[in-house]
């Protein structure tokens, strides 16, 4: 899967010449592996556009809040986004981990606002560059996935993201990415989780880096961030896929 986060980027021009550039560059069978993750506001339009012109992309929102709280202003749930079209919920991501103390308790509720929704989640987890540094990578990502088990989850995926990866323009290598994903891969699989959709590598992936991140043994997707916002480019990755 093809995952483009846009993070606080767009317009409602840049989606609608977006949506029209993957649907015209790319056929249907490869338009089934793309997930787009607008920010919320552009959700409804993307879904009228996907349907209107007959495109097989599917969408994800980039956050959600736990239905626990109700008065909350400002407050997206799970069924907000599944009435404007949302399939996908991207829940952890490092820039809101880092930036909103986003902790386990709170993520914990919002992967259960998610399964309650019959959301499919997107759950990123990642290293920081110190933890890289002291050989910390196998048991900080372990533990973020201990919260995985307390939830019974519709389908979802690991995003790997090394948190110095993102947007920084540098890539993991070839062996660390394998390494880390088998390391995932097995650690997930022991909790004998049925919905679980496989690891997707994120971290400053383009279309110069996508044909040998994505030729890694364990590699399911890419969560795709700055590459994802210009449609060919975008393209060029998912085409770089053999
Ligand atoms: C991301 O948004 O998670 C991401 C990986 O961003 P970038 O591709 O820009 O590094």
């Amino acid at each position: 899967m093809f995952i483009a986060n846009w993070k606080m980027n767009g317009s409602q021009s840049m989606l609608s010449d977006w949506l029209e550039g993957v649907g015209k560059t790319l056929d249907k069978s490869l338009q089934k592996r793309c997930l787009l993750c607008p920010p919320v506001c552009f959700l409804s339009e993307a879904s009228n556009i996907i349907s209107k012109t007959n495109l097989n992309i599917s969408l994800g929102a980039q956050n959600i809040d736990p239905n626990s709280f109700s008065s909350l202003t400002g407050g997206i749930d799970g069924a907000m986004l599944k009435s404007v079209g949302s399939e996908f919920v991207i829940i952890g991501h490092s820039e809101r981990r880092e930036n909103f103390k986003e902790r386990d308790s709170l993520l914990l509720e919002k992967l259960k606002s998610a399964s309650k929704n019959g959301l499919k989640v997107i759950f990123c987890i990642g290293e920081s560059l110190e933890d890289k540094e002291e050989n910390k990578t196998s048991k900080v990502l372990k533990q973020q996935l201990q919260i995985i088990k307390k939830v019974e989850l519709n389908e979802f995926m690991i995003a790997y993201e090394p948190i110095w990866a993102i947007g920084s323009g540098e890539t993991a290598n070839i062996d660390y990415i394998e390494k880390v994903h088998k390391r995932i891969i097995d650690e997930v699989s022991s909790y004998q989780k049925e919905g679980f959709m496989g690891v997707s590598y994120g971290g400053s992936v383009d279309s110069t880096s996508s044909e040998d991140i994505l030729s890694i043994k364990g590699v399911k997707g890419l969560l795709i961030g700055g590459a994802s916002l210009q449609y060919q480019e975008f393209c060029n990755i998912v085409l770089s896929n053999h």
